[in-house]
């Protein structure tokens, strides 16, 4: 037996046991033994079980809906889960059966026919700094059945056999938690994932598991937030339920949200995009960024520089003298700027003309400190 005979009789089996509606292709038995056959493009009634089998099995038209059907109602299955969403998504195939939603809000879904004619060659899509792939198994043998390639984004133009080949989504956990410097990367939604590497041939379960060791809990946050759940926990709530150490971030003033979220969850800092505000009903300034998967509440990067944030807000600001010249003095903005956009290893050392520039940083702390402190006086008023 075919694969696609397989299907069409498993698909039969489950007509008898009520209308079947998939992703375009319509199937109901009207009682009397005939059934009632529809597609975007074929409508046909009154047929009979055998000659049913033959249409479903001879005509073209009809395979990409019945290999469609099969792969994700008997071989996914897992109606409802973020896993089955997120493989869904992964192809453009609608977020419902109705095949009025896109796979996201203002995504475009394609119908089986326009999947399979994809999927022979591949289907392409982003999360984060993941580029995922999802395509046949066999082109030659077609059942319907997908893989899934995974790799960084910037090695989308990179020969295979340049990469580090992994299968093993456990693999991925070793992936993330390093930078391409090799230092400890504390945020997993930081844009400095590392590249050089791919999986191929994953499972769909083998691909939800890769990408959760390498963006824990985004598939599951952003299907919530596809079904209209997702729990919002806003800085009032995150903040009053800190104990310990983390008790006093409640103390960081408002406004000082607003400095946080510039520092630590914009997109060039987190791929997360922040769905947490101040308050419900009171936005922070920062917008939240535009990646694929929410952030629900503060995590505890944000909660732990919070943490430094509110004792040094607690200082009170005082006024001092010092001697610059204007090129010093922008200067000092050059510096806090290189640092702060991650640039200082980008700059040459011949490159005098940046105000971060090693030697010209050195030069200024030879002039202007004294006793390794900047040379300033606090100015009484
Ligand atoms: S709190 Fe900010 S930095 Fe932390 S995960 Fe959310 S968006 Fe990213």
């Amino acid at each position: 037996m075919t694969a696609l005979e397989t299907a069409v009789d498993t698909l039969l089996e489950h007509a008898d046991d009520g209308p079947v509606a998939f992703d375009g292709i319509r199937l109901e038995s009207d009682g009397e033994e005939t059934y009632t056959l529809s597609t975007p493009t074929i409508e046909r009634d009154g047929l009979e079980a055998a000659v049913l089998r033959d249409v479903l099995t001879g005509l073209d038209d009809l395979e990409p809906y019945v290999r469609n059907w099969y792969h994700w109602q008997v071989r996914t299955g897992g109606e409802g889960t973020a896993r089955r969403a997120f493989l869904r998504w992964c192809e453009h195939a609608p977020r419902s059966t109705d095949e009025t939603q896109g796979a996201e809000p203002g995504d475009e879904s394609l119908t089986p026919p326009e999947r399979d004619a994809a999927l022979e060659t591949g289907i392409d899509r982003e999360w984060g700094q993941l580029a995922i792939t999802a395509r046949f198994l066999d082109n030659d043998d077609p059942n319907g059945e997908r893989v899934y390639d995974c790799w960084h984004v910037d090695d989308a133009d990179t020969a295979l056999e340049e990469l580090e080949v992994l299968d093993e989504p456990r693999d991925a956990r070793k992936i993330a938690t390093t930078d391409e410097d090799g230092r400890y990367r504390p945020l997993k939604t930081a844009p400095t994932l590392r590249s050089g590497w791919a999986f191929t041939g994953l499972s769909g379960q083998e691909l939800v598991d890769t990408v959760g060791f390498i963006y824990p809990a985004t598939i599951a946050n952003w299907h919530r937030e596809q079904r209209g759940n997702l729990d919002v926990d806003h800085w009032v709530d995150t903040a009053a339920r800190q104990t310990g150490i983390y008790d006093v971030i409640d103390e960081l003033p408002r406004e000082a949200l607003n400095w946080l979220a510039e520092a630590c969850c914009v997109d060039s800092q987190c791929l997360r995009r922040r769905e947490w505000e101040y308050d419900a009903g009171d936005d922070l300034e920062p917008a939240g960024g535009d990646g694929p998967f929410p952030c629900r509440e503060p995590c505890s990067l944000v909660v732990a520089a919070a943490r430094k944030w509110a004792i040094l807000e607690s200082e009170t600001e005082k006024t001092y003298e010092l001697e610059l010249t204007t090129s010093e003095w922008n200067q000092l903005a050059d510096l806090i700027d290189a640092v702060a956009d991650g640039r200082v290893d980008d700059i040459r050392e011949a490159d005098v003309n940046d105000g971060a520039n090693r030697y010209r940083a050195r030069y200024l702390r030879a002039k202007r400190f004294d006793d390794g402190e900047l040379d300033a006086r606090e100015r009484s008023e």
